[in-house]
């Protein structure tokens, strides 16, 4: 059985609002347009159940199959904020707002669970009950922990959730997924090394912090060479170095390093912390200087659950014929976590087919991955909800 014969049919539609989405992109929060793009649609297909508002501008809407026997009730997600990135494709349906560019598909994302909807409140050919979750701020704010926060698993009975991303460099319409980690738990840290300024040409009457901070830098990649297993993953990755000075002649106050660290495993995560902060201090105290470290732990680490993750492989094989089932995990963030650490459920990949990566100015969503990625969504429903069971 491979794509539903009704997306065939929907696909110009969906692809419309896909550009339409595309050429309004709204950040974080700010998604006020989008989510009412989104009830507009959803109202159309003769939707009622819609709540908005959730975790500040999610919308939640709720399509009820034709019997519901099971009492299961099945959660889909979309993302739907664009990137701060100033758009390079030149295509006709380009951001019209500069600055603001769908950089990673979201526009994509939501246009498929959207064609989904329409197509199950049209056939509610299933058993049960079929949650759409539309999310903002999956790039860095929190929309889908904001949601949870809300109540959203709780207030609509999910008891599992699913959720889709495009690869690009991976062929269009074709799934990859993993059980267990595959994005990873997201931290961020900001490194202040204190010594005392002076003048260059006198540096024994000062405490130099910039040689304090080249070897804490140098000392932190210590963490993923020697202080986590090797067939563990992590990433620490110093970002930006600032001083307070940009003399040629000064020895600064102080410098300030950022960076993010990147880890599958909590254990591995905890490790990670620990030893940052150690290396940090020390470092530091053994070159006179003072550490002050801010760390923040940002999204968790997105876990497929074991059964789920065979429950959306064979979905996805229904459609594309075969499925990758051990696609290597990646080590970026996905807030869709936050949901998977409240319900059993499952993320795949589609394929995104050639062209630039996420978050790059030449970046675009290819439409022709969405008649596979709204049946995968369909799928799901039918098959987790079956009619006839
Ligand atoms: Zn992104
Ligand atoms: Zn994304």
């Amino acid at each position: 059985m491979p794509i539903k014969n009704r997306f065939a049919e929907t696909h110009a539609e969906i692809t419309g609002w896909r550009r339409h989405l595309h050429m309004h992109p709204e950040l974080q929060f700010d998604v006020h347009e989008t989510a009412q793009f989104v009830e507009d649609r959803l109202r159309e297909f003769g939707i009622t159940d819609i709540t908005t508002g959730i975790g500040q501008t999610g919308v939640v809407a709720v399509i009820k199959g034709r019997t519901d026997t099971s009492g299961r009730v099945i959660g889909l997600r979309a993302d739907m904020d664009a990137l701060p990135i100033h758009e390079a494709t030149g295509l006709e349906y380009a951001s019209t707002v500069r600055g603001k560019m769908h950089a990673c598909g979201h526009d994509g994302h939501t246009a498929m669970l959207l064609g989904a909807a329409q197509y199950l409140a049209e056939t509610r050919n299933f058993d049960g009950t079929a949650v759409m979750i539309f999310q903002p701020a999956e790039e860095g704010g929190g929309g889908g922990r904001e949601m949870v926060k809300d109540g959203l698993m709780d207030r609509w009975n999910i008891q599992e959730v699913y959720g889709m991303h495009n690869m690009p460099g991976y062929p269009v319409g074709e799934f990859a997924i993993r059980a267990g980690a595959l994005l990873a738990a997201t931290d961020e840290f900001v490194l202040t090394i204190t010594g005392q300024g002076g003048h260059a040409a006198a540096p024994h009457e000062a405490i130099d912090p910039n040689i304090a901070a080249a070897h804490v830098m140098l000392a932190l990649q210590s963490i993923a060479s020697r202080a986590v297993d090797p067939l563990k993953n992590v990433v620490v990755s110093v970002c930006a170095v600032h001083s307070d000075t940009d003399a040629f002649n000064v020895i600064p106050q102080s410098i300030s390093m950022r960076g993010t660290v990147r880890t599958l495993d909590a254990d591995v995560r905890d490790l990670a912390e620990a030893k940052l902060k150690q290396i940090t201090d020390l470092t530091a105290q053994a070159h006179s200087c003072t550490a002050d470290i801010v760390y923040e732990r940002g999204y968790p680490a997105t876990v497929n659950a074991e059964l789920n993750t065979e429950y959306a492989a064979e979905a996805a094989a229904s459609i594309a014929g075969s499925v990758d089932t051990n696609t290597p995990p990646i080590m970026a963030g996905e807030d869709f976590s936050y949901m998977l650490e409240e319900r059993p459920g499952a993320y795949i990949m589609i394929g995104n087919g050639d062209g630039a990566t996420v978050h790059h100015p030449a970046y675009d969503f290819d439409d022709e991955a969405i008649p596979a990625g709204c049946s995968w969504f369909a799928e799901m429903v039918e098959r987790r909800m079956p009619i006839d069971a």
